[in-house]
């Protein structure tokens, strides 16, 4: 399942070394600035066709690399990344346009007006969880913004082929686009070829590394980083709704989202009732691989993680907790984790302070607004949260004051499936928003321009 290549190579083949494959970038910038924004839009619009047209082989191929389900390959994959660039079609030529503003009185008769260029060439490197909906939505908002890019696919997921074969369905756009495959070494030498910019997503600790490297260069980077995603329910909840909702937020992609559920804050007077719901939910999930019929819950994509996963149930256990799991006991082949509810926590376990990253959700009871505030504040992470009550206002104030890039209201995980919404985090959760007009723009540089008529 697992395929590893050291080596580097465009899409027709050619082995570049990183310092060529930047090279190679830069020119190809400088030949293609003659084409518009309408151009570049028609291209995606091939590539969004040839996604549309071979859907079903591209999510065996996802469920086969990765060991996700087919659902969790064809809805987060495949259609979040056709939502993403419907949207962009739609919405780069008024985004990107250079733009008429303001003109004070003291520069009386002059005409002010603002570019947004291409930084050039854009290094994107990214993590194994979601490994074509990260690197095309990115990749393409980056290109109609008018740059070249080189992609560095996660080397657990390399998928070697798959994103070249889809920018083959759109020459200018393949041209502008390099797959360049390796680990983090290869990254840190086309880091050293300095790019323009840097959009990195993965985990806080590489993301440290980069920001470290790049700053040698002067190179911007974005980064999108690890979470520890907290769902606050308020006693005033419809109980089953909530517990379908907390079910999906912990295991979609077998908890292997940057925003997946991984804390379940339950006001102390539904403690009980919604973890008796919880469970019984959870006895219904069917496990198992994607390419071994569909199901509810997927397994594990790399080994180093299913061991994470089980650093932290053990840990856990030994420290004190109480472990409800479902399906089959971990097994070292199969990566399958039994989805697994854990109660009686206490901070001093990594199964709460760390990114856990697994099928796995811990439920900690709380009693007021103000400790559940205090409480999700005081993580280091701060990518996104969910808030449930079916007092608005109170759930809209909660969500104000969270310390969080996003915030779902009586749902979960779904600002991320929202194309026109910028994303991205705070605090340990990273820097910068990809998606909506900010992620666009995230690929350009603006340039201030006065016109003395
Ligand atoms: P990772 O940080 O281990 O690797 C990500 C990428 O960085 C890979 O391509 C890897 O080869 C490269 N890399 C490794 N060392 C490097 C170095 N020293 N310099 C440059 N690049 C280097 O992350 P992962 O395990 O692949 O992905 C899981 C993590 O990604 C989780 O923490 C998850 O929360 C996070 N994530 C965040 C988002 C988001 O949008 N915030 C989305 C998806 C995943």
């Amino acid at each position: 399942m697992f395929q590893y290549s050291s080596s580097t190579m465009t899409q027709d083949g050619t082995s570049l070394s990183p310092e060529q494959a930047l090279q190679h970038a830069r020119l190809t910038f400088q030949n293609n600035q003659v084409y518009s924004i309408k151009q570049r839009i028609t291209e995606v619009k091939r590539v969004i066709e040839y996604i549309r047209i071979n859907r079903e082989s591209i999510t065996d191929e996802l469920t086969q690399a990765t060991g996700k389900t087919r659902t969790d390959a064809l809805v987060s994959e495949i259609l979040g990344v056709l939502d993403n660039l419907h949207w962009n079609c739609a919405n780069a030529k008024r985004i990107l346009t250079e733009k008429k503003v303001h003109t004070p009185i003291t520069l009386l008769g002059k005409s002010s007006r603002i570019r947004h260029e291409p930084f050039g060439v854009i290094l994107l490197i990214a993590p194994w969880n979601y490994p074509l909906h990260i690197s095309l939505t990115f990749a393409i908002g980056a290109f109609l913004a008018g740059n070249c890019v080189v992609i560095k696919p996660s080397e657990h997921t390399p998928m070697p082929g798959l994103l070249e074969r889809i920018f083959a369905a759109a020459p200018l756009l393949a041209s502008c686009i390099q797959v360049i495959y390796g680990d983090g070494k290869t990254a840190q030498q086309l880091i050293d070829a300095k790019p323009d910019k840097i959009f990195f997503t993965g985990s806080t600790v590489t993301g440290k590394k980069i920001l470290r490297q790049a700053s040698e260069h002067l190179i911007p980077v974005d980064v999108e980083l690890g979470g520890k995603d907290p769902m606050i329910v308020f006693e005033d909840v419809n109980i089953q709704r909530t517990v379908a909702g907390a079910l999906w937020g912990a295991m979609t992609n077998a908890g292997q989202s940057c925003t997946s559920v991984e804390l379940l804050y339950l006001q102390r007077s539904i403690f009980n009732p919604f973890i008796t719901q919880f469970k019984q939910a959870m006895e219904e999930l069917v496990i198992n691989t994607g390419d071994q019929g569909n199901a509810d819950v997927g397994a594990i994509t790399t080994n180093f993680q299913a061991e994470i996963i089980q650093e932290h149930l053990e840990d856990a256990k030994r420290k004190g907790a109480n472990l409800f799991s479902v399906g089959q006991a971990i097994s070292a082949t199969s990566r399958l984790i039994p989805p697994t509810l854990v109660t009686d926590v206490s901070e001093d376990m990594l199964i709460v302070q760390e990114e856990t990253f697994g099928p796995v959700v811990c439920a900690i009871p709380f009693d007021s607004e103000d400790e559940i505030i205090r409480l999700v504040n005081q993580s280091p992470y701060g990518l996104s949260a969910s808030v449930w009550s079916k007092d608005l206002k109170r759930a809209q104030r909660v969500s104000h004051a969270l310390q969080t890039g996003a915030v779902s209201i009586n749902n979960v995980m779904l600002t991320e499936g929202n194309p026109a919404l910028p994303f991205g985090g705070v605090k340990e959760s990273g820097f910068g928003r990809g998606k909506g007009e900010e992620g666009l723009l995230a690929f350009t540089r603006s340039k201030a321009i006065i016109i003395d008529k």
